[in-house]
């Protein structure tokens, strides 16, 4: 086997054990109607299962109260769990069969708080809830659950309204079930914030564990009973974590709430829980909380997408990641996206390198790129990022694309886009990778970061069509590129099929008139632009076009600007229709910053301020 081919078996197989580790569970977390704040809640709870790194988590939203409920048809099998954090309108009766089917069928749920108040009519509702409240719920609805001496009874009488609490009041939480793989290892007791104490649910009550249970004192409003307050339930083959606790966003602070939900969020998709009971967690006697780092409340504000309009790119979506501290790939990128989506039709989604505790896109932060999981559907990747080093929740996602074997484009700085240290689980795409040696850079784009090869900030680029290449249709009307950045080093020959398109031709100054320097340096000339494939883990080939060229304002250059919409064609295999002139004019104004290290203080930007 020559040696290329050993690497490429070695890179395929290391891309799938990676995957294999990280296989996430998904979540679905369904709100859009509640007498509660589900607005402030979902987001929370939606960190608190991707802080785990177990969970990757959508959200379907219902329509307003009394809107047309025929359209809402989340897909529930193609999830592992539901996260119930709804309370309103009934859903279409297809919407509820597909929902009981998910459960019988193996799905896990989680029933949050209110969520026991929802479909007080809808009988399997409350066979998978297992005990609900309030809907003018009353005995008929079923038994009560409590704990009298020693064991859990379903009581009937007194007969009565089902579902109350009194005030709110700190309490303690009861272990009652410490075999459970959700309470394992917990103490016995531990105390829990100031919320809702939830009274005398009543329901079918079948196939339902009590795992922990409050008490209810009549002075403070209550039943005078130990209350369930986690359960779990069985239903057909799914499994069901029902937790009583978390009124609103601050008691979702509470660990008593986040450990229990997030170790019975794992158990109801899985069966196991293999999160370590945290270091602060709460004891018997005193409650704790931790700080929830704010993020802006809707997650679409932390990119922006592009509709594509008409023309030959109509039906592709292309995914641009930005997100480096020199180049200015935070304002390149949108405005690619702009011409991409507006002149030639493409979908386009941007995403940046976002400080998630202001919302502003921050290049120098390294650790945060939302939104990558639009690359689950997309057709294109466009990178330009520099040594990121993402959570694993985040990096999944452009590791599972690359091994579906589609298309990327990268630029510049993304021959180094990923920075991540040994021992991570993806640490095989860092640039200086040893086990697959170069990383993503090397083995997917051709090359890993060498060095400078024109001298930074003083001798900009010339690109000059590789001879050979001049009928190739990547290269059509880009007579005149030009950028004021320099070229990088690449070692000759490039790797495997690549073919050189265009030479950096190093120039004796940061002028597009100025001359090139007669040096070494231009002979030979380094490419700064190519196409090679790659192979999928399934061995599919994927089209790679790289170009070491790229700034904010080398995209001020006419046939750079061409060139990367010309191999964004060819990348989707729409080669046949690179125009003779593909359109590059801006979309709306484009007055890019010098290149350079980005300053904290320029931070003032939201990815929203890109929408077209
Ligand atoms: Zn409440």
């Amino acid at each position: 086997m020559p040696l290329s081919r050993l690497w490429i078996s070695i890179g395929v197989w290391l891309v799938m054990t990676a995957i294999a580790t990280a296989a996430p569970i998904k979540a679905l977390i369904v709100d859009g109607q509640n007498a509660h704040n589900w607005k402030e809640t979902t987001p929370i709870l939606k960190q608190l299962l991707e802080e785990t790194d177990l969970f990757s988590v959508d959200v379907a939203t219902t329509p307003p109260k009394g809107k047309d409920f025929s359209q809402f048809r989340p897909t529930f099998a193609a999830y592992d769990l539901v996260v119930l954090n709804y309370q309103g309108d009934d859903w279409p009766e297809a919407t509820q069969k597909a929902f009981v089917d998910y459960v019988n069928n193996g799905g896990g749920v989680v029933c949050y708080h209110f969520a026991a108040a929802a479909f007080p009519k809808w009988r399997e509702y409350n066979q998978i809830i297992g005990v609900g409240g309030w809907g003018n719920r009353d005995e008929t609805a079923g038994p009560y659950l409590c704990w009298r001496e020693g064991k859990i009874v379903r009581a009937t009488e007194p007969p009565g309204k089902a579902g109350f609490h009194g005030p709110q009041q700190t309490f303690q939480v009861v272990v009652r079930d410490p075999d459970h793989p959700i309470t394992r290892g917990l103490p016995k007791a531990f105390m829990h914030t100031a919320d809702e104490l939830y009274c005398r649910l009543r329901g079918p009550a079948e196939n339902v564990t009590v795992l922990a249970t409050a008490f209810a004192p009549k002075q403070k409003g209550g039943s005078d009973e130990h209350e369930p307050m986690l359960m779990t339930i069985t239903y057909g083959k799914g499994r069901v974590f029902h937790t009583a606790l978390g009124h609103a966003g601050e008691h979702l602070k509470s660990v008593a709430f986040s450990a229990t939900f997030q170790r019975g969020a794992e158990w109801a998709a899985t069966g196991k829980v293999t999160q370590p009971v945290p270091a602060d967690f709460p004891s018997p006697n005193k409650a704790s909380v931790r700080q929830i780092t704010a993020k802006p409340s809707r997650s679409a504000d932390q990119w922006v997408v592009y509709e594509g309009g008409d023309g030959p790119g109509k039906g592709k979506h292309v995914v641009l990641v930005s997100g480096g501290e020199e180049y200015r790939s935070e304002q390149m990128l949108p405005q690619l996206g702009k011409i991409l989506a507006d002149r030639h039709g493409f979908k386009c989604t941007v995403l940046f390198a976002v400080d998630p505790a202001t919302g502003m896109i921050d290049p120098t932060c390294c650790s945060n790129i939302p939104g990558l999981e639009a690359l689950d559907s997309a057709d294109l990747m466009i990178i330009f990022t520099r040594f990121r080093d993402l959570p694993d929740r985040q990096m999944r996602h452009i590791v599972e694309y690359v091994a579906s074997g589609k298309p990327i484009v990268g630029i510049r700085t993304a021959t180094h886009a990923f920075n991540i240290p040994a021992g991570k689980t993806y640490a095989m795409y860092s640039f200086n990778s040893k086990d697959w040696k170069g990383g993503f850079g090397r083995q997917i784009l051709g090359e890993t970061w060498i060095r400078h090869h024109g001298s930074h900030g003083k001798e900009s680029t010339r690109g000059v069509v590789a001879p050979g290449a001049e009928n190739n249709p990547i290269v059509r009307g880009c007579e005149d590129i030009w950028g004021p950045t320099d070229v990088y080093t690449v070692r000759l020959p490039l790797p495997g099929d690549s073919k050189p398109l265009v030479l950096g031709q190093v120039l004796s100054g940061m002028k597009p008139t100025d001359k090139p320097l007669e040096d070494p340096k231009n002979d030979p000339m380094m490419p700064v632009a190519w196409t090679k494939t790659y192979q999928g883990a399934q061995g599919q080939t994927g089209r790679v076009f790289t170009t070491t060229m790229g700034s904010g304002p080398d995209f001020l250059s006419e046939g750079f600007r061409r060139l990367l919409v010309n191999a964004v064609y060819w990348c989707v295999g729409l080669e046949d229709k690179i125009p003779l002139r593909a359109e590059v004019g801006f979309v709306g104004r484009y007055e890019p910053s010098p290149f350079g290290y980005f300053e904290k203080k320029d931070a003032t930007v939201k990815p929203s301020d890109h929408a077209m």
